[in-house]
Formats: structure tokens, sequence, C-alpha cells
């Protein structure tokens, strides 16, 4: 199953995309994990992408792009993948729906998670990471998901925060490029919805991502099926 996940930041795609990747067995591929990994890492490609992340910008499309068709020739990608933070941008969609045609590869699901930018600009800065593991869900402002004091409310570790998640002029840019429906981000996910009413492929779903996180779990068990 070949899944793609779209949300803006702060909509709660961690927990969702878990539910999706348990579901279909995929790996659930993160560019934005990726990018941080190879900073921590210090590898070259995280020099490069450094600057741009810190900014709120996208890492520019020769670096991405490749990078991540290249993942998704992974062995552990073969029977499936759910991508999550690309595509970002149309160039990007157009990119990614060219390379899964020349490898005879189809798009299953789309994923949309439909969210107010308000609300999404204040789960951000409420989000707190867990240094055990990133996928543990801390939010100061969700009370479904507070921490334990300031401990991971999962495993008690230690919280930080991110710091592009704590700047609010990066957050703003950050959503500009999602919510953009003409070259961003949202243009790139009705690049394939405009795909799926025309062929009915992929299977096109949109949640509505203002309940509490375990609400948007439910309608997206229930939608998947
Ligand atoms: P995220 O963890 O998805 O919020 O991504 C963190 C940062 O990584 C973004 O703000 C971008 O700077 C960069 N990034 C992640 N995915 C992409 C992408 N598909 N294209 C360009 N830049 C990206």
């Amino acid at each position: 199953m070949n899944i793609l996940f779209f949300g803006p930041n702060g909509s709660g795609k961690g927990t969702q995309g878990a539910i999706l990747k348990d579901k279909y067995k995929t790996p659930h591929i993160e560019s934005g994990a990726i990018f941080r990994e190879n900073i921590s890492k210090g590898t070259e490609l995280g020099a490069k992408a450094k600057a741009f992340i810190d900014k709120g910008d996208l890492v520019p499309d020769e670096i991405t792009i490749p990078m991540i068709l290249d993942r998704l020739q992974q062995p552990d990608c073969k029977n499936g993948w759910l991508l999550d933070g690309f595509p970002r941008n149309r160039n990007q969609a157009v990119k990614l729906d060219e390379a899964l045609k020349a490898a005879k590869l189809d798009l299953d699901i789309v994923v949309e998670i439909i969210l107010d930018r308000k609300i999404a600009r204040d789960r951000i800065m409420g989000r707190r990471l867990c240094v055990n593991d990133n996928n543990h869900p801390n939010n100061i402002f969700i009370d479904a998901i507070k921490p334990n004091g300031d401990k991971c409310r999962v495993c008690g570790g230690e919280l930080k925060t991110r710091a592009d998640d704590q700047d609010e002029a990066a957050i703003n840019k950050r959503h500009d490029i999602y919510y953009d429906t003409v070259t961003g981000t949202l243009a790139s996910a009705y690049y394939f919805r405009d795909l799926s009413q025309k062929t009915g492929k992929p299977r096109y779903i949109t949640l509505d991502g203002t309940p509490s996180v375990k609400d948007v779990a439910a309608e997206l068990v229930s939608k998947l099926g």
C-alpha cells in the first residue's frame, strides 16, 4: 500500500500516521525527520538543509526530491510506504507522480487532515518532544496529551521543544507554504485529488482535524474501512 499523508504542521499527523503505518505495515517516511537525523549526525545533507529548516523555508527541491525518491527505493519500501511531509509543493507532486509512473507503481491512498490555520498554530507552539521517542505525543495545550508535569506522558522521559516550533515567524512561513493552494502543499494535495476525481485512483480521504486526536483517529479508522 502506497500512501501520502497531508496535514498542516500541528494537525496531529504523527498520531494518525502511526495508525496508517500499523494498519498497512508500511515504513513511515517523514521528510522532516530524515533532515533532522542528518543534521544531528552532522552529514553534508544535514548541513545543506539546516539553514532552510531553521528559517521555516523549504529545503530546495534539488536536494529534497532525490533524497525522497532514493528513500522509496530502499528494501523496506518494497511492499509499500507511508510518505509524510512530501510532497510539500506542486513541483514535488508532479515529480513524485512521474517517478511512480516510471516505476509502474500505484499511489493507493491519500489522506488529508483539514485544520483551521489558527488552531494549527496553537498546537505547534504547545508541542513537546520526548528525548526517547519523537512519536510520544505531548502537547501543553491539548488536554488529552498533556505532559506529566514536565516529563513525557508515555515514558517519563525528558521533554524538549523544537527550535522551529517556538518561532512564530517560522510557523507562519511554514503555514503560508502549507495553505497555498496554487503552488504550495495544498496545491500538491489537490494535484492528487484531481487525479482521484478523474481516474478513481488514488483513493482520497479527508479528515476533520479539529476534534481530539482520538476522535480524528476514530474517523480515520472508520474511513479506511
Ligand atoms: P516537518 O518535520 O515536516 O515540519 O519538516 C521540518 C522542515 O524540514 C520543514 O520546515 C522544511 O524546512 C523541511 N522539509 C521537510 N519536508 C520537506 C519537503 N518535502 N520539501 C522541502 N523541505 C522540507
